[in-house]
C-alpha cells in the first residue's frame, strides 16, 4: 500500500528537499524530524544537488509485478556531489552502460509504466552523463 508518509514526502522528492541538522550538519533525505547523528530537532531545507556518481549498482532481472515491463533494469545507489547517497532506478540505461563510478544526474519519471493502485508514482531516477 501507499503509505501517508509516501504522500506527505511528494514535494520532497520532487524539489530534491533534504533537512540539515542545524546542530551538526548531518543532511537527512527524506528529511527526518529528529537527527540520526546526534538527536536535533532544528532542520534547515537544504536542496540536493542533481549530480554525482554511482556508487554500487544492481541489475534487477525479476522485478516486482508493476515494474515488470521496465526489465531488466538497474538499480544504483548515488552518492550526490555533497555526500549525500540515495538508491534509485537508472533510467534509459543497458546494464553494461553502469559501472561503479559512472556519473549521473537525477530526473523526474514515471516510476511505473501502469498507475499502481489507481495512483501514478513519480519520483526521482539517475540518468547516465555522458562521459
Ligand atoms: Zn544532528
Amino acid at each position: 500500500m501507499i503509505s501517508p508518509r509516501y504522500h506527505r514526502e511528494i514535494p520532497q522528492r520532487y524539489r530534491l528537499e533534504a533537512g540539515r541538522c542545524e546542530d551538526c550538519g548531518e543532511i537527512h533525505f527524506p528529511p527526518r524530524f529528529v537527527c540520526r547523528k546526534c538527536g536535533g530537532k532544528r532542520f534547515a531545507i537544504e536542496v540536493l544537488p542533481r549530480r554525482g556518481k554511482v556508487l554500487t549498482h544492481t541489475t534487477i532481472w525479476i522485478p516486482p509485478a508493476p515494474f515488470e515491463i521496465q526489465k531488466p533494469y538497474v538499480v544504483a545507489i548515488v552518492e550526490l556531489e555533497n555526500g549525500v547517497r540515495l538508491t534509485c532506478m537508472v533510467a534509459e540505461a543497458p546494464p553494461d552502460e553502469v559501472r561503479i563510478g559512472t556519473p549521473v544526474e537525477l530526473i523526474f519519471r514515471r516510476l511505473q509504466a501502469q498507475p499502481v493502485w489507481e495512483v501514478l508514482q513519480y519520483g526521482y531516477k539517475a540518468r547516465v552523463l555522458a562521459g
